[in-house]
């Protein structure tokens, strides 16, 4: 167990990435404290890719290509935050082929797990840990709401015993650093136990209309553009056309003019590595949202008037 999905991360960052000319592959658009865990520890955190026109499926060539002796794990986050997709069994499948040909484990963040909707299914990783070992990454922060609770955990699938020595140096390193508070620690098989489900049902019902009224008026807005309906966790990446909005230049620009005139935080997608993109979270009430869209839509109407009046002017 670990002070939330955030010390698994750091943890596990520690231990695989920690060695002289280590990298690890994260995806992009990601979570930016997989990059930060990296860097603190000296390992090279390198980017493939998460594919917006192919429902944010990972480029697997990419990652195949970008690997090499250093490279110490995948990590797969899935549902995935900031894209609401949930990957088939099949990619799922695809991805431990392409962990066990390069030799390394997949790092499988799931904090988001069975916080999925619309038909889609929850595949843990760890079902291919036959093929490539896993090592999970859970949290009661999101499925349970409990963010401020601070507990996570790491859990080892390593069916063929290869990553022995990383799951003593993980024993090793939570030795001699902090856990979770015990009294929490206590509460937990209460919390994972079976009689909540009504409550889980609820709020997957609740994110399910609240990601498809998002997806549907986001898109009648004429400059952004989300390319695929989200399936789970509680994130879109929507795509802006900067060049249908006065005085916007970027994503940074956009998202900074935004709260100033209409209150409404988006998180500019560059800092998760993707340049005029924006991240919107829909974990919100449905009307609370909805106004959301009104105003994201009247300051996109206002910036769009302003560019014809300019236009006219010159
Ligand atoms: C929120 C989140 C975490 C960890 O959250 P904690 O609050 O530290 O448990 C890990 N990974 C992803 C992708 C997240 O969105």
């Amino acid at each position: 167990m670990t002070v939330a999905g955030t010390g698994a991360i750091w943890t596990i960052t520690t231990v695989l990435g920690g060695s002289l000319g280590a990298n690890i592959l994260l995806p992009r658009p990601g979570f930016a404290p997989y990059e930060a865990a990296c860097k603190l520890v000296g390992a090279e955190p390198r980017f493939y890719d998460l594919l917006p026109h192919n429902g944010w499926e990972t480029d697997l060539a990419g990652m195949r290509g970008m690997a090499d002796g250093g490279t110490a794990a995948i990590v797969v986050i899935n549902p995935n935050n900031p894209c609401g997709t949930v990957y088939s069994a099949h990619h799922l499948l695809h991805i431990a082929e392409t962990a066990r040909d390069l030799g390394i484990p997949v790092i499988a963040d799931e904090v988001y797990a069975h916080m999925v909707f619309g038909g889609s299914k929850f595949v843990p990783m760890a079902s291919y840990a036959h093929i490539a070992p896993v090592i999970t990454i859970g949290s009661i922060s999101k499925r349970f709401m409990l963010p401020g609770w601070r507990l996570g955990w790491l859990a080892f699938c390593d069916i063929h015993g290869t990553l022995e020595h990383v799951r003593t140096a993980t024993h090793m390193l939570l030795n001699v650093t902090s856990g979770p508070a015990s009294i929490i620690q206590a509460a937990v098989p209460k919390i994972l136990s079976e009689e909540h489900n009504e409550f889980h049902r609820n709020v997957v019902n609740l994110l399910e209309s609240a990601a498809y009224s998002l997806y549907r008026r986001v898109n009648k807005i004429e400059a952004l553009q989300c390319y695929s309906k989200p399936h789970g966790s509680m994130f879109m990446m929507v795509e802006i056309n900067t060049a249908l909005l006065f005085g916007v230049a970027n994503d940074m620009d956009f998202a900074r003019e935004l709260i100033k005139e209409e209150s409404v935080l988006v998180l500019p997608g560059s800092v998760l590595g993707m340049m005029n993109w924006i991240r919107i979270f829909f974990g919100a009430p449905l009307d609370l949202l909805m106004e959301a869209c009104d105003r994201i839509e009247a300051f996109c109407d206002r910036r769009a008037g302003q560019l014809k009046l300019q236009k006219l002017e010159k």
